[in-house]
């Protein structure tokens, strides 16, 4: 007997699922239970991720005084990431600080090491960012270059080449947002995140 493609693809599925459904019959088990996408709210708060312009949606479970997180997970109920999360997603946790509980090791003062020591020392903000201003306004004062030239051709860049910025996973739209904005207009040109490195 001559069989087509079609007939034979047909007449095996047929025949595997017939075996699939014995094998099932023959243990004793009951047949595999689908797993629905959607769950009961079990007292979660829903929350956006904030890390990236992906926007995951998640669960956090928190304690009854609100001070601890207990739990965050992907929400399955979310078309965009339908119940995943990535590391940093994950870890959401982290930035829910009430009085040190939850993450005792997040840094709240800006900490300094001066030149040739061993030490940090404990700053306060104001003495922090004036700092990182005073330096910024520095370099760039001694390195900006209003143009260069390539093969004999004057070309206007305004910028500079001394600093660069490495942004982190845990800023969140908003802060990439403005940060972005202020580094073009300070002439930066080496801006890097690293999530692509
Ligand atoms: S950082 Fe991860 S979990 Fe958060 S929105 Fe982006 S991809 Fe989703």
């Amino acid at each position: 007997m001559e069989l087509s493609r079609r007939e034979f693809l047909k007449a095996s599925g047929a025949g595997m699922g017939g075996l699939v459904l014995l094998g099932a019959m023959d243990s004793g088990k009951p047949p595999p239970q689908t797993i629905p996408l959607s769950k009961q709210p079990l007292g979660e708060t829903y929350t956006i991720c904030c890390y990236c312009g992906v926007g995951c949606g998640a669960l956090a479970t928190a304690t009854a005084d609100g001070k601890q997180i207990l739990n965050i997970e992907g929400n399955p109920d979310h078309p965009i990431n339908e119940g995943t999360l990535c590391s940093k997603g994950q870890a959401m946790s982290q930035f829910h600080t009430v009085n040190g509980e939850n993450n005792p090791n997040r840094l709240t003062v800006p900490l300094y090491r001066a030149p040739g020591s061993d030490k940090w020392e404990e700053k306060d903000w104001d003495w922090a960012i004036n700092e990182v201003a005073k330096r910024i306004k520095k370099t760039r004062d001694e390195t900006w270059k209003e143009t260069i030239n390539v093969d004999g051709t004057t070309y206007r860049v305004n910028r500079t080449d001394a600093i660069a910025s490495f942004g982190g996973g845990e800023l969140d739209n908003e802060e990439c947002y403005a940060l972005v904005k202020l580094l073009r207009a300070l002439g930066l040109v080496y801006i890097e995140h690293c999530a692509r490195i």
